[in-house]
């Protein structure tokens, strides 16, 4: 055993190293935020609460495609769509169980339209599960609760879509114009000629 060893085991230098820094530690401004008389402003980028965006006449701007519903691994989105006028595809309803999700932010990423967003509200406790099944309406209101001020951070710093081109490479298949496109049997004929 070296001489610095002995001297530190004889003297308790160690413990006297710990207690002196407990002690310092007595006379620092306490770090605990009192909740939730102090309240922290999330993080740019927070998941939160889902909401649907809104188009400038005040409905959805989501077009019901479905693929957040695909991609989400706990398949807690649900959407209803009908025909409406001009065969307009219409979302009827749409449905987030809060209580399945994982708050993995696929979805969002997902969505071509930033239609569903996840938003930095993190207050939504409950006693019933039906508050936590978030409908359209209230997706939408939770889209109004979202500060404007948040609103800019949050769409400048995260939750941007992958792409901004959406026209596709030229390998990509396409959909035919119908009427144009050669019959199954004409190109079998053709290709026996
Ligand atoms: S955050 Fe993840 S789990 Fe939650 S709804 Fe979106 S895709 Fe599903
Ligand atoms: S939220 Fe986006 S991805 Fe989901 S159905 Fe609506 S438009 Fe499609």
């Amino acid at each position: 055993m070296g001489v610095k060893k002995i001297i530190k085991t004889v003297f308790m230098l160690e413990i006297l190293k710990g207690m002196s820094l407990t002690f310092r530690a007595l006379f620092r401004r306490p770090v605990t935020r009192q909740y939730p008389k102090h309240k922290r402003e999330p993080f740019a980028g927070f998941r939160g609460l889902h909401a649907l965006t809104r188009r400038p006449d005040g409905d959805a701007v989501c077009v019901g495609c479905g693929l957040c519903a695909a991609i989400c691994p706990s398949q807690c989105i649900k959407i209803y769509t009908s025909e409406g006028a001009d065969h307009k595809k219409v979302v009827d309803r749409y449905e987030i169980e809060v209580l399945r999700c994982l708050y993995c932010g696929l979805c969002v990423e997902a969505c071509p339209f930033k239609a569903v967003v996840m938003t930095d509200i993190y207050e939504y406790s409950s006693f019933t599960r039906q508050e936590l099944y978030m409908t359209k309406d209230k997706l939408l209101a939770n889209w109004d609760r979202f500060s404007e001020k948040r609103k800019k951070t949050y769409f400048g710093s995260f939750w941007k879509p992958l792409f901004t081109d959406f026209s596709g490479s030229d390998k990509q298949a396409k959909l035919q114009d119908v009427s144009k496109a050669k019959k199954h049997e004409d190109i079998y004929l053709e290709a026996g000629k």
